[in-house]
This record gives structure tokens, C-alpha cells and sequence, in this order.
């Protein structure tokens, strides 16, 4: 039986030795010039404690995992009426697919494929200019995550302006179908800005944290969310986290996870752990490749799948 620090340790050893690390994103330089050989974990468990290895105190662009905060704030302003502008079921298509949003009259499948993303930032956006929104997303992380060094890369949100021509095109679609209330260059401002947060694995797993505790803040503390909310916002990460690989993702490592093409992975083992695990090379969903093998190694080691029996302890499954 291993306990967490060294199965935290032995995953990145062995995430260290692995030399196919999948392709960095280079749709902007910032995030294609990161070096593909870095790897950082960290783990907050439901006691508080805190494991870290490899590079997780390293900033990244969390890019979509931003789309789980972004859809609590949407939810704590509208409530469950979100879910007539938005579905909740997974897409079966890649993150920035336009194809379904014809057929099903603007309304995307889920929060978390872009254009579910997009009408969340038209929510967020309420009337207020886009750094009002924006500004109230940042501090609302730095709050989850306690601490106020959070921020928005500047460089990669314009590189994001300049090349979303696929995210102007969901935008304005889903504009001429009446699904968003403000003009499309306001709500794709709010959207580019959350893309480009950079969060280490730390800040990041910290700020996951009341998705482990049934919506609160931290062990014994203030109430974020309800309980049903945060078990409704981890089904969505287990079923449309990954996108078109979210099946595949579930059938691996059995949590609630949301990626993004930063590399970066937020997963949630309910009342036990908030993991987050960043590595730029990305698998072809777009999904962090070292970042989801690092997950099936800890589920596997932890047997914290939420798949799994009660027992749930830290020592191995007999056999699989
Ligand atoms: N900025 C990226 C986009 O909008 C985010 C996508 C992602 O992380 N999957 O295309």
C-alpha cells in the first residue's frame, strides 16, 4: 500500500522517463514555443494536505479548464435557466465544432465545447463591459484558489483575439439564432480573456477544491456552490470534460476531469482529492497526452475512480 506522496513521486518518475509527450499547440507562438518536456502534479486531498512533483508551481494557460469556473459563476448568476440557452450532453465532436449548432437551432450540446463556453461568457457578461466580467471570473478563482497572483496573460488573450476566427464563427452563428445576448466581439472578448488565465498545478488543484467537498470552499469552510450543483458540474466534467475523447477518458481514469489545450487537466476524485496535472503536449483530442496517462496511473494506484467500490483505500486493486 502506497501512500499519496510517493504515488504523487513515482508518477512523475515515470511520466519523466516517457520520451512520446504528443505535440504541443501551435495555433498561437505563446503556447507553441512552451518546452513539451515539462510535467507538473499536484494533489489536495480532502484533509487538506498538499503533494506536489515535477514543475507544479509553473504558470501555464489553463485555456478550457478555465470553462469550469467560468460555468459555476453562470450558474450562481442565472441558476438552472442557463440550461435553456445551453445542453448538457456530450458532443461526440472535437472542442471548436460548429457542425450540430445548425440542427439544433444555436443551442450548443454543453458547456464546455467552445460555443457551450461562449453563450456561459454572454452570461457572465451581463451588461457590464467584458473586463468588469472578466475582472469578477479572476478574483472569483484567486478566492477558490487562495491566492491573489493569478492573472491573465495579456500576451497569449491577444494571440487568441488574433487567430479565434473559428470562435468569431461560433459566436455569430449562434448570434443570428438569438442565443446571445450581447454583441459577438463582447462575449468573444470575455471567452479569449478566460482562455489565457495562467494557473501552476498548485493554484489550480486548490481552486478545484470545492468541486471535492461538495461545494466547499475548503475543509470546513465557507459554501461555494450547493452540493447538488457541484455533484451536477463533476457529472459534466465526466461526461463532456474531454470532448470527443470524454468516453475514452471516463473508461481510463473514471474522474470528473476538464482539460485544456494548455496542456493542463483538472480532475476531481469526489470527497477525496482535487488533482491537477499539466504537461503542453497535447493527444490528438487536443487532451493533455502525459496529463491523461498521469491521471490512469493515480486512479489506478488510488482506486479513487468513481466507478470504483466504496472501499476505495490507497492500496491496489488485486487485479484488473
Ligand atoms: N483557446 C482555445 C480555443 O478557444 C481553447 C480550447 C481548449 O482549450 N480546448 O480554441
Amino acid at each position: 500500500m502506497a501512500d499519496i506522496a510517493t504515488i504523487v513521486r513515482d508518477v512523475a518518475d515515470e511520466m519523466a522517463a516517457l520520451t512520446d509527450r504528443g505535440e504541443v499547440a501551435t495555433y498561437i507562438p505563446p503556447l507553441a514555443h512552451v518546452d513539451p518536456r515539462q510535467f507538473g502534479l499536484c494533489i489536495v486531498t480532502a484533509d487538506g494536505a498538499v503533494h506536489m512533483a515535477g514543475e507544479a508551481e509553473e504558470p501555464f494557460s489553463i485555456q478550457s479548464v478555465s470553462k469550469v469556473f467560468a460555468l459555476t459563476q453562470a450558474l450562481g448568476k442565472v441558476g438552472d435557466t442557463l440550461w435553456r440557452r445551453v445542453g448538457r450532453e456530450p458532443s461526440g465532436t472535437p472542442f471548436n465544432s460548429i457542425v450540430q449548432l445548425e440542427r439544433e437551432q444555436g443551442i450548443p450540446r454543453n458547456p464546455f465545447i467552445n460555443a457551450g463556453a461562449l453563450v456561459v461568457s454572454d452570461v457572465n457578461l451581463a451588461g457590464h463591459e467584458p473586463r468588469v466580467a472578466i475582472g469578477e471570473l479572476l478574483r472569483f478563482i484567486r478566492y477558490l484558489a487562495e491566492d491573489d497572483t493569478i492573472l491573465i496573460d495579456e500576451i497569449v488573450a491577444r494571440a487568441e483575439q488574433e487567430t479565434g476566427f473559428r470562435n468569431i464563427a461560433l459566436a455569430n452563428y449562434m448570434k443570428a439564432f438569438g442565443n446571445l445576448t450581447h454583441s459577438p466581439p463582447l462575449t468573444l472578448g470575455v471567452y479569449f480573456h478566460q482562455c489565457a488565465i495562467a494557473m501552476s498545478c498548485r493554484q489550480l488543484a486548490m481552486a478545484g477544491r470545492y468541486l471535492m467537498l461538495g461545494g466547499l470552499h475548503s475543509p470546513g469552510g465557507p459554501r461555494v456552490v450547493s452540493a447538488q450543483r457541484a455533484r451536477r458540474i463533476n457529472a459534466l466534467m465526466l461526461t463532456c470534460g474531454h470532448y470527443d475523447a470524454s468516453g475514452d477518458f471516463a473508461f481510463r481514469v473514471g474522474l470528473p476531469g476538464k482539460s485544456g489545450v494548455g496542456g493542463g487537466i483538472l480532475a476531481i476524485a469526489p470527497g477525496r482529492a482535487s488533482i491537477a496535472v499539466w504537461s503542453p503536449g497535447l493527444n490528438e483530442n487536443g487532451n493533455s497526452k502525459l496529463g491523461t496517462a498521469a491521471l490512469e496511473r493515480i486512479a489506478e494506484a488510488t482506486g479513487w475512480s468513481v466507478f470504483s467500490q466504496a472501499e476505495q483505500g490507497l492500496s491496489r486493486p488485486a487485479s484488473s
